[in-house]
Parts: structure tokens; sequence; C-alpha cells
């Protein structure tokens, strides 16, 4: 049984809460030196301001089988910063400005895309559909955050095709959506934020436990669940290239945990992108046409009348 093992870097060190380019690029070299050491495949999503500082770093990443994407924190292009407040004319045109950026330096259109916060509404999958965007990590599963438009309720923990008019349940909009890995038992910030693998988080201790509980979760549904995955995440705001930095220590923690456990389970450990992932799970499960019919669960009604 394969769990699918991603890593993904949200690249964001331009962005005007941070503005440290140098650092953005000791943190994706030094993640990519542990990617390199580890066998590890990461997906890099970038917002254009962070693509005109790195685009050649990330040009030799790509060549070392990593993936890159694009990821927008609005406020940086002149919007309001949280995609999520926006119809879908306008979060057409803020994808397209930023999917200009990154063909203009890449020489190709990105497939991969994250929102900044995890923030989207209704109108997000089909505009990501409506401009050509193939997969990403766009929900974050039980996160609650109406402050940054990010909303997510008791969306789906598994990979899956999103619903054309309510993100938060499967249906048929073209698009692969890659949930971040979370504990929706452990919760953080006030309840708002369940535990997920993002490095800067927590430490390699408290990660296990997530990571534990969704390997169990993943190979006790079996077939009935037709791609597995783990997606790890962190951003390029912490010094990766230095071999003492506590979050470079948390990461190879995870992965070391990952792939141990998985071993453990009976499971084998797949490195992958995104990329790797979406292309899995199109093979496996057919994009349904004429959308999805959900069905209200009446087994407790029909159990009382029947007097049981
Ligand atoms: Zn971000």
């Amino acid at each position: 049984m394969e769990i699918y093992f991603n890593i993904q870097i949200d690249c964001e060190a331009t962005q005007h809460a941070v503005n440290d380019p140098a650092l953005g690029e000791r943190a994706i070299r030094g993640v990519g030196e542990v990617l390199a050491e580890t066998g590890t495949r990461g997906t890099f999503v970038v917002i254009p301001t962070d693509m005109k500082a790195h685009s050649a770093i990330y040009k030799e990443l790509e060549a070392q089988g990593h993936e890159i994407g694009l990821h927008l924190h609005p406020a940086d292009q002149g919007y309001q910063e949280f995609l999520g407040v926006y119809g879908f004319e306008d979060q057409v045109e803020i994808l397209r400005e930023g999917i200009a950026v990154f063909f203009d330096h890449m020489g190709y259109p990105p497939q991969c895309f994250t929102p900044g916060y995890a923030s989207a509404n209704d109108y997000t999958f089909p505009a990501l559909e409506a401009v050509g965007l193939r997969h990403g990590l766009v929900s974050i599963p039980t996160r609650n955050l109406p402050q940054c438009a990010c909303v997510w309720g008791n969306s789906p923990l598994e990979v899956h095709y999103p619903h054309r008019y309510n993100r938060c349940v499967t249906g048929d909009v073209d698009f692969v959506d890659v949930p971040a890995t979370v504990d929706v038992e452990s919760r953080m910030w006030g309840g708002a934020h369940p535990q997920d693998l993002r490095i800067e988080l927590v430490d390699a201790k408290n990660h296990w436990y997530t990571i534990h509980k969704n390997v169990v979760r993943q190979a006790k549904a079996g077939e009935a669940l037709p791609v597995k995955h783990l997606k790890v995440c962190t951003h390029n705001t912490f010094d990766y290239r230095d071999p003492h930095n506590f979050r470079r220590e948390t990461l190879l923690g995870v992965i070391q945990s990952a792939r141990r456990i998985c071993e453990d389970e009976g499971c084998e450990l797949v490195p992958a992108t995104t990329a790797d992932i979406a292309a899995q799970y199109r093979e496996k499960v057919p994009l349904p046409s004429g959308g999805v019919q959900l069905a209200l669960d009446t087994r407790g009604r029909s159990a009382v009348s029947k007097g049981s």
C-alpha cells in the first residue's frame, strides 16, 4: 500500500510582511539540500515577487525533480489580502496576473496553486479551472478563520475533485485538490486551526502523532481510498541552510518519522510532488460528469421507525 509523501514550501520571502529575499534564498537552497539528502520531493509554490527574485534557483530545483507552482498573497498585487473575499471575475484577474509573471520566468504556465492562508470561497475552484490550473493544496480541512475568508468546515481529508458551487464537498471541477494533512482533534489558535504538518507549528515529537494518525486512518481505508497522501508544509522564511536550524531539524525528524511509521504500518512511503499525487488520482478516479449527488444520512430515522 503506497502513501505519497509531499513537502510543500510556500515561497513568500518578498511579501510585505517579511521582505527578506536573502533569507528566502537561504531557505529554498537549504530545503533543496534536505530534499536531496533524504530522497524526497518538494512542491515550491511561489508568489510573483519571489519568482522575480529567485527564478534561476527554481529552475535548478525543477531540474532536480521538484515541482514549481503558483502561490498568491493578493495584497502584494494591490488587492485586499484574502482571495476568498472576491467574486469569480476578480479571482480570475488576480490569478491571471500571477500566472503571467510565472510564465515570463519559467517559460510555461503553472499547473499547481495554493492561495495564501488557504483563503477561498465557492467561486475559487471554478476560477482555478477557468484559468487552466490543474491541482494544488487549496483546502485545510476544519480550518475556520472567517477573518481570513478561510472557512473549510468538515471538507474532505482526502485528495478529491471539488464541487462547482460548494467548496466543502466533492464534485466535478477539473482541478485536483490535495488537502493539507491535519489532525482535526488537535486544535490550536483557540480552536480555529487544526494541527497540521506545518514544520514551524510544533516540534517533530508533536508531528509524530499527526503522521501516525493519518497513516493508520488511510491504511485502514485500504482500497476504498484510491490515493493516500501525507502533505507536509513550510515557508521560505526560515534559514534551512543552517544545519543547526530548529526548523531544519524538525523537517528531518518529520521525514524520518513518516518513513518509520509507514514501514511499521505495512505501507510504502513514496516521495512525490503534488503533480505526481494529482496524476495518480486522475488515473484512478475519472472526473464525474454532471456533478455529484448528495444524500441525507437517514439511518437513524429508519432505525426508529422500525422500532429497533
Ligand atoms: Zn503564503
